[in-house]
């Protein structure tokens, strides 16, 4: 399996991409001129944003977007498209409302977005690229049951974030302060439930999987 899955580099000729952060403390990826999170200080991301055009935003919580570096875009980098759900428009503003199992189309792309199952109105993203590939991306949620059956990518970027069995060993723990692992690390997609997503909906073995969002402590 996991040479199988490490050895992607030669199909990666169109794609340029980069992991800026991934995971609780921080989330932003850059995909060719789609942004996707903003949810680092503003010094750490605006070095990355010069050939950015769109923002794609997943969700409110903190590690996806922070007010001040959105509000630092918008002033600095107004010419950066923001995209995002309903209630990422209701609490940080957006350009752009996109809605789950609706397309939207804009100059460069059709972007489509899926709910996922997570604690706050959250969305999964998947659109083509100029070079006609298409690149799927999705995190913060404990099941892909929107995502259509029939449908394949050239790239996937997918939350991979605890071992199943490392989490399910947490179940018995009491709660601390309002923390329980088990009922937090749930609202998350396991390395195995990724691994299965990415195993059916790649197009062909040659598709980069890209594991997002792993826990410090159970992936
Ligand atoms: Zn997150
Ligand atoms: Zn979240």
């Amino acid at each position: 399996m996991r040479d199988e899955l490490s050895n992607y580099r030669k199909v990666d000729m169109y794609l340029d991409y980069e992991v800026i952060a991934s995971g609780s403390k921080g989330n932003a990826v850059r995909i060719n001129d789609v942004l996707v999170d903003c949810g680092i200080p503003y010094n750490k991301l605006k070095e990355h944003l010069y050939d950015v055009r769109y923002l794609l935003i997943t969700h409110i919580h903190s590690d996806h977007v922070r007010k001040g570096t959105l509000n630092q875009i918008k002033k600095q980098f107004p010419n950066i498209t923001i995209i995002g759900n309903y209630q990422v428009h209701e609490v940080f503003g957006v350009d752009l409302i996109i809605n789950a199992g609706y397309e939207l189309e804009i100059e460069d792309y059709i972007f489509n977005a899926f709910e996922c199952e997570h604690d706050v109105v959250t969305y999964g993203y998947y659109w083509e690229t100029e070079d006609e590939e298409t690149v799927f991306y999705c995190t913060d949620t404990s099941n892909l049951e929107n995502v259509g059956k029939e449908l394949e990518f050239d790239y996937i970027f997918l939350e991979s974030n605890h071992d199943f069995y490392k989490l399910e060993a947490t179940r018995e723990q009491d709660f601390k302060n309002g923390y329980h692992p088990y009922f937090s690390g749930k609202r998350h997609l396991s390395t195995q439930q990724a691994k299965e997503f990415y195993l059916l909906h790649r197009k062909n073995r040659e598709v980069p999987f890209i594991e997002l969002h792993k826990s410090e402590r159970f992936y």
